[in-house]
């Protein structure tokens, strides 16, 4: 081309640049539009509050404070909560909430930076876990962890498993308050934890041995075949993808060492539904115990796809705590990291419950590969300003002596508690919603629009990309 034309095209350029810069500056002074859509309620908030003062009151005088055994213990805090959960006219979700909300803020305040203190199972005492897990640090200061994971992951692997709730307290805490809030949502309070208890513990029970699957005697010899014929089957079952690495025991949890055998892991997300995960949250806000349900089934029925071709493997379901799947999705090569600190896979972007095979075969290994995901994270930021509890912080934040991309837990569990659930940050991503070839050919229109202003306009996110201008 002409230097005259290539004066030419440059003055357009900067005419369209302009144009756009003018569109856009009555948005500069106007207030962020606030345009999600609003989780429905399930409580009563001041209700669940007053309840949760009063019975933190009450754990404080009868389990906290105390580090001896009080027999009887139990029933009278039971009892003490029932007796002003009924003066308050609470629910009874109501009040399974206001008794989760003290027992998990209670367990995450007493984390540190280098250790974290529980609940013993019949003893009402708090003691330490010492020295810390030497894994655990080497996670925290790895630079691919920079990136990582959300404060429950961490809690998880250091106390796993990580609802088995004391005694004292009341050791049917975790299945009363989800079956309470599914009988709220859809009249059935067994539609979902029956299943994935089972799952769950078909999953340990193979783990250790207390039930050992049959293994064909017939081996497929040709393990790149057959790391092919496993992702054919997955994704019949619902996985669109699937990864395998080498299992990086500094992402485990050191207490489940016993349960996870061998070292070579295959990752496979199970896809949330489009049509299904668009009702989020309003006409769906139960959608991700849905994902946990069919992806925990399916995952044992790729394993036992993968036992009959002669290889001993096992089941790791999504709502494991025992291993921490974003690091090993990444070091795949499945995704990168998301503002919110877990992968974004490029087939389905957030809108997945990731689950795993270990797998006792040398199965050809995936490399890690920058998606440049993080590069469009940096110029969305829209889960981040969409969150409603403010959870999601912009840039990395420190914990345990280390810079990492994490979530503030609490505030996303207190808020997660009084709605149905939320998942407004999956719902928003575009990743997820719009998929990512979209995402990527939108990305240089993306900068320029991001510059001025700190909203997202999915609308000119969906507009095609600009023909290329022809050299
Ligand atoms: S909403 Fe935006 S910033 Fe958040 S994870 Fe998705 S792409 Fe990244
Ligand atoms: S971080 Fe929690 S509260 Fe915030 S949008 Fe996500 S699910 Fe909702």
């Amino acid at each position: 081309m002409s230097e005259a034309g290539d004066r030419e095209l440059l003055e357009k350029q900067f005419q369209e640049l302009l144009a756009a810069e003018k569109a856009h500056l009555p948005a500069l002074s106007a207030p962020p539009k606030r345009r999600r859509p609003e989780p429905p309620k399930l409580v009563r908030e001041a209700v669940v509050r007053d309840l949760e003062g009063r019975v933190r009151r009450l754990a404080e005088e009868h389990v906290f404070r105390h580090g001896r055994r009080l027999a009887g213990m139990r029933e009278t805090l039971q009892a003490r909560i029932a007796e002003v959960a009924k003066e308050l006219e609470a629910t009874p979700y109501e009040t399974e909430q206001a008794k989760w909300l003290v027992y998990k803020q209670h367990m995450l305040e007493q984390a540190d930076e280098t250790s974290i203190h529980r609940w013993d199972n019949d003893v009402s005492k708090i003691y330490k876990l010492s020295p810390p897990n030497a894994g655990k640090s080497i996670t925290d200061n790895n630079p691919y962890v920079n990136l990582l994971d959300i404060e429950e992951f961490d809690v998880a692997s250091e106390v796993y498993p990580y609802f088995d709730v004391p005694a004292t307290w009341d050791p049917e805490l975790y299945g009363k308050f989800f079956t309470t809030m599914h009988g709220e949502v859809t009249g059935d309070p067994q539609a979902f934890l029956p299943q994935i208890m089972r799952d769950r513990q078909r999953m340990k029970e193979e783990a250790l041995g207390g039930r050992i699957p049959p293994v064909s005697e017939q081996k497929e010899t040709d393990l790149a075949k057959l790391k092919q014929e496993i992702r054919e089957y997955a994704r019949s079952l619902g996985f669109p993808t699937l990864g395998v690495t080498k299992l990086d025991r500094r992402y485990t949890a050191e207490s489940a060492d016993a349960e996870l055998p061998y070292d070579t892991l295959i990752l496979l997300p199970h896809e949330m539904p489009l049509d299904e995960f668009k009702k989020i949250p309003t006409d769906n806000p139960l959608m991700a115990f849905t994902s946990y349900r069919d992806g925990g089934q399916a995952v044992h029925k790729v394993a036992d796809f993968i036992r009959s071709k002669g290889y001993r493997c096992l089941a790791r379901v999504s709502s494991d705590g025992a291993i921490k799947y974003a690091p090993h999705a990444v070091n795949a090569g499945m995704g990168n990291y998301s503002t919110f600190g877990i992968c974004i896979f490029p087939e389905v972007g957030t809108r997945t419950k990731v689950t795993g095979i270990l797998i006792d075969a040398e199965l050809p290994l995936d490399r890690p590969r920058d998606w440049n995901i993080e590069e469009f994270c940096s110029r969305c930021r829209s889960c981040q300003k969409t969150c409603p509890a403010g959870a999601i912080p912009r840039d990395e934040r420190r914990f345990r002596g280390t810079l990492k991309r994490q979530t503030y837990h609490q505030r996303c569990f207190e808020y997660m508690a009084t709605s149905y659930e939320c998942n407004l940050c999956t719902r928003i991503c575009p990743f997820s919603v719009l998929g990512y070839e979209q995402c990527m050919r939108a990305l240089p229109q993306y900068y320029r629009y991001n510059i001025h202003r700190d909203e997202v306009d999915f609308a000119r996110l969906r507009e095609p990309a600009q023909p290329e201008v022809a050299e």
